[in-house]
């Protein structure tokens, strides 16, 4: 009977390491699964975008020079409609035109505004600053014009680049919206004019359009025929985007109501890194750091945060060293550093709207 109850234990041990191993080969298995769905999740995302297209299609014609009220501010602002125009999300697209005194006299600016649902009860804005500081020539390259490559024309291409890789999931989303009437967070891209002073930056010489639209969002009832809230009280989150281009930026973050969403890049950094998804990219943290002070920037978002809009200001800091001078060209900017911010944005955007 001694043997027999051995003989029982002996089972009894061997039965229970077989399924603790059978477990764990369940649970490893599941683990790598999970990992192969979050890699082809992600990589459907991102690989959607292009850096031919983001360079060549939708920078490259920006790359002129576009003071308000100028020839190039107007085809700049026709490229923007045509590119939208293209897309089958189906883009609200208008402009915000205003004349505003200025150091150089009375001038005309025009914020481009598009938004998805126009209706939907809360946004999250994207944007950005499309027009180009006056810098005179050098008398002895008098060819060689300011296009401000980085302050912003990256950002304006990132965000249309963005806005055409996730065309179908943003067309998705509009069509959940009309259909089944969700109250749910809609995307309005921003695209401010005269973000730069004339002369001397100043609170008067600066800011125009954004001090502008602050302005007006703040007097539009919204939902339409409200009497408590406004376009400006449905803004989740404003996201700004500047000075993005140079190779091995730094961004930091700069308000505490939003450290959250801070997180949300360093996080989609990290994944995209590790998932083997970036170029050019050496650490899994290389741009997003929580723990560095670098001090406020004053920039298109001073507007909306004065009117307590939550604000994520993603800008390069220190700034380029080229930054206001005639060398901010297409030739310094580092395409590769451009696509994986734009990559970092799409799983931002992504989560954001739970495309
Ligand atoms: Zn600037």
């Amino acid at each position: 009977s001694n043997a027999a109850s051995m003989g029982g234990m002996v089972n009894l041990t061997s039965f229970s390491l077989l399924t603790a191993v059978i477990s764990l080969s369940i649970f490893f298995l599941l683990l790598k699964l999970m990992k192969t769905l979050s890699w082809s999740f992600s990589f459907r995302l991102v690989s959607q975008v292009n850096r031919e297209r983001l360079w060549y299609s939708h920078l490259r014609p920006i790359l002129t020079e576009r003071q308000p009220g100028s020839r190039g501010s107007q085809a700049v602002r026709k490229h923007i409609f045509s590119k939208l125009d293209s897309l089958s999300a189906g883009w609200s697209v208008e402009v915000d035109s205003f004349i505003s005194e200025t150091p150089h006299g009375p001038v005309s600016f025009s914020n481009v505004l598009a938004v998805l649902d126009p209706m939907a009860p809360r946004r999250l804005l994207l944007a950005c600053h499309y027009d180009s500081k006056f810098i005179p020539s050098d008398p002895s390259d008098p060819q060689k014009v300011f296009v401000g490559a980085s302050d912003s024309a990256v950002p304006c291409a990132m965000m249309l680049e963005l806005v055409t890789a996730l065309d179908p999931h943003l067309k998705k989303l509009t069509e959940q919206i009309s259909f089944v009437k969700v109250s749910r967070v809609t995307l309005q891209l921003v695209f401010f004019d005269g973000g730069e002073a004339f002369e001397q930056w100043s609170q008067t010489d600066s800011l125009y359009g954004s001090r502008h639209l602050a302005d007006s969002m703040s007097r539009i009832p919204h939902p339409p025929g409200s009497e408590q809230s406004t376009l400006l009280n449905a803004v989740d989150l404003l996201v700004l985007l500047d000075l993005i281009g140079a190779p091995d930026p730094m961004f930091v973050n700069h308000f505490e109501n939003t450290a959250r969403w801070f997180d949300r890049l360093v996080a989609a950094e990290k994944r995209l890194h590790n998932l083997g998804l970036l170029s050019s990219h050496p650490k899994e943290q290389t741009y997003f750091m929580k723990d560095i002070n670098m001090g406020p920037v004053e920039d298109d978002h001073i507007p909306f945060l004065q009117r307590g809009v939550p604000v994520l200001h993603i800008i390069a800091t220190p700034f380029p060293s080229f930054l206001h001078t005639l060398d901010d060209t297409a030739d310094k900017v580092h395409s590769h550093t451009v696509e994986n911010l734009t990559k970092v944005l799409v799983v931002f955007l992504a989560e954001y709207l739970r495309l």
